[in-house]
Formats: structure tokens, C-alpha cells, sequence
């Protein structure tokens, strides 16, 4: 029994000297990485108008580079990893990668963000990856309106990605929607009813003005706005919280076979919460999304630090994230970086 004791202690120890604690005593155990800075879609939201310069193919972490941070990062206490974009599945081998992280026993959880596009032909394989948590990013039901959105005609593949997933048994699978004024707030209905048949979790996200995209904070809706037209609905019932949720408050629709969440980052900031760290494609880590302060990591993985090197980045990052961000309703961006280059 004292062993045990002993043990346990012993345990404790060590993660509280290891783990990426910051100065308001957030355990940050969360890894969003974004792989690349491409894309096959174009969202109003998210990309801005004209020519986006591309990152150089030697300025993008290679998997290796990948597989190296996050193993150092477990060492550190994260326990949760996220593979976001750009378009992750555009990147070639995205899929082994997944496949590496999920056999990386200290993670307890590794998932996907993508647009859906290309989800169909490769939902099999992301499975056997060892996947099975998936967000795809769907802002309209509407075909026309999804390529006025998107700038492409896609709809019909992301709906065939979004039937596989679920014939192949992936859940959750969320659906996020960036409600905008005047562009989908006419569909806050119609993808809440999708909840009702569906076991799909829908999750309304709010808008951040960041970068330069080509919508703006007028085109933000809030979640005391979205929740009321959700609840024209149906009765809307709290589901609380699993071990691996993020930042939505969750409901479900009565009846329904699927849930309805909130992300409420200007209304109802979740900074006090936030266990979240970010890689980006050219591998700057970031503590916040709407920050840019961020630290490199490229140039010292390719000089031949050690890893005691490289966690150090990690503390320095952990202990520059700010207390909350800065972000009102309706401000105007606060963040250069593009949210494509960020990876959401
Ligand atoms: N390509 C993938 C996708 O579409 O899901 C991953 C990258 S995308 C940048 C990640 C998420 O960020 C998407 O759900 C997207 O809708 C969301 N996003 C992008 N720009 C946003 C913005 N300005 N405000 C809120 N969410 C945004």
C-alpha cells in the first residue's frame, strides 16, 4: 500500500515539474498542428482577397520534424493533439502521419480538422489511422451558397465525406459553422434540424476578425443570438462536458439524435479554460490564437538542438500566453497572421 502511495507521489512529482503549467495555473496539454498552409477551398472568412504568398515547401515542418515536437510536447504533458490546416489532407502522407501520432501511447486523444473535401475517398484509411474524433467545417447546406462561401463547388463532396464518416463509425463528428450575418444566419435552422436525425454534434462558432479576411466584425453573429433561433427549434437541454470537450457549451435539441454547441470566443471567452498550444505549418508555437506573438522552432530543430533545447521553447511559450485575449464583440482584428496559417 505505501508503495503504491509512494508511487503515486512519485507520479505527481514528476508531471508537476515536467508539465507546461502558466502563470494563471492552466495546464496546457493540447497540441493543434497545423501541417500545411494550403488549401483547396477559399473561404470568405478565412482567406483574403487576391494572391495568398505561399510558404516554401523547405520552410514547412517536415513529419519528422512533426513527430519530434510532439514527442518532446508529450514529455511536457500534452496529452491531446489536433491535425489542422490549411487543408491537412492536401499534404501528402497526412494520413500516415496520423497514423504515427495515434501510436504514440502518451496521447490519449488525436483528431482531425478538415474541410471535407477530400474526406470520402480517404475516411477508410484515416479510420484504420486509428482516428475517430473528426470536425469537418461546413458553413451552408445550400450548394450555391457553399460556392459563394468556399469559392468552389464542393458541396456535394463534403456531404459524400460526411455520409462515409458516419457509415464508417467515426464519433463524434462535429460540424462547425462559422455563423456570419446576411451570409448563413438564414441556415442556423436548417443545420440545427440536422442535429434532430443526425447523430452529428453541430457546433456554431463565432467569428473573429483575424487577419485579413474578407468579412468583418459587422458580419459577426453572437451566441445569444444563434442559441435563441436554435431554440425555435426545440427545448434545448445542457450535456455536460466530457474529458476530452473543448470550449463549446453543449445542448441537445429534444429528441434529437445529435447536439448542438456554442463557441463563444467574444461572447463568453473561454481564456480561463484555454489547455491549448499552437504549432503553425513553419513551426511557430503559439499560446494563443488571438495573439501573434509566437516563438520559432524551425531554425533550432534544424541546427541540431537538443530537445532539452526545444522544451525550453515550449516553457517560454507557455510563459508568455496571456492571461485572456483581447478580442471584444465587433473590435476589429487584433491578429496579422491569417487564421489559414494559424490553423484554427
Ligand atoms: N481546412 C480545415 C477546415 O476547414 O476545417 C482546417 C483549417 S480551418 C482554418 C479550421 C477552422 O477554423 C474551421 O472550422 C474554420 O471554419 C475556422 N475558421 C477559420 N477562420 C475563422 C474565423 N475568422 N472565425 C472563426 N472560425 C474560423
Amino acid at each position: 500500500m505505501l508503495g503504491m502511495a509512494m508511487e503515486e507521489h512519485m507520479e505527481r512529482c514528476l508531471t508537476d515539474v515536467g508539465a507546461l503549467v502558466d502563470q494563471e495555473k492552466r495546464h496546457l496539454n493540447y497540441l493543434r498542428i497545423s501541417i500545411t498552409d494550403r488549401c483547396n477551398l477559399r473561404c470568405l472568412y478565412c482567406v483574403p482577397e487576391g494572391r495568398i504568398p505561399k510558404l516554401d515547401h523547405s520552410d514547412i515542418l517536415s513529419y519528422e520534424e512533426i513527430l519530434r515536437l510532439v514527442k518532446i510536447g508529450t514529455r511536457l504533458g500534452i496529452r491531446k493533439v489536433r491535425i489542422t490546416g490549411g487543408e491537412p489532407l492536401v499534404r501528402k502522407g497526412a494520413v500516415e502521419l496520423l497514423g504515427r501520432l495515434t501510436r504514440i501511447k502518451e496521447l490519449e486523444d488525436v483528431s482531425l480538422t478538415t474541410n471535407g473535401v477530400l474526406l470520402a475517398p480517404n475516411a477508410q484509411r484515416i479510420f484504420d489511422a486509428g482516428i475517430r474524433r473528426i470536425n469537418i467545417s461546413l458553413d451552408s447546406l445550400d450548394p450555391k451558397k457553399y460556392a459563394q462561401i468556399t469559392g468552389y463547388d464542393r458541396f456535394e463532396q463534403v456531404w459524400a465525406g460526411i455520409q462515409r464518416a458516419q457509415e464508417i463509425g467515426f464519433a463524434p463528428i462535429k460540424i462547425n459553422v462559422v455563423a456570419m450575418r446576411g451570409i448563413n444566419d438564414d441556415e442556423i435552422i436548417a443545420f440545427s434540424r440536422l442535429s434532430l436525425d443526425h447523430p452529428f454534434h453541430v457546433r456554431f462558432i463565432e467569428y473573429m476578425p483575424i487577419g485579413n479576411s474578407r468579412t468583418r466584425a459587422r458580419d459577426q453573429i453572437l451566441t445569444p443570438e444563434i442559441q435563441n433561433l436554435v431554440a425555435t427549434v426545440g427545448e434545448l437541454t445542457p450535456v455536460s462536458n466530457g474529458r476530452h470537450d473543448g470550449p463549446a457549451r453543449r445542448y441537445r435539441l429534444s429528441g434529437a439524435h445529435g447536439e448542438i454547441g456554442f463557441i463563444s470566443a467574444l461572447s463568453h471567452h473561454f481564456c480561463n479554460r484555454c489547455n491549448r498550444l499552437r504549432l503553425t505549418a513553419d513551426g511557430k508555437l503559439r499560446a494563443c490564437l488571438l495573439s501573434d506573438h509566437h516563438e520559432p522552432l524551425k531554425t533550432l530543430l534544424r541546427d541540431g538542438s537538443s530537445d532539452q533545447q526545444l522544451s525550453e521553447i515550449f516553457r517560454i511559450a507557455v510563459g508568455q500566453k496571456a492571461v485572456k485575449h483581447q478580442l471584444g464583440p465587433n473590435d476589429v482584428s487584433a491578429v496579422r497572421d491569417q487564421m489559414q496559417g494559424i490553423g484554427g
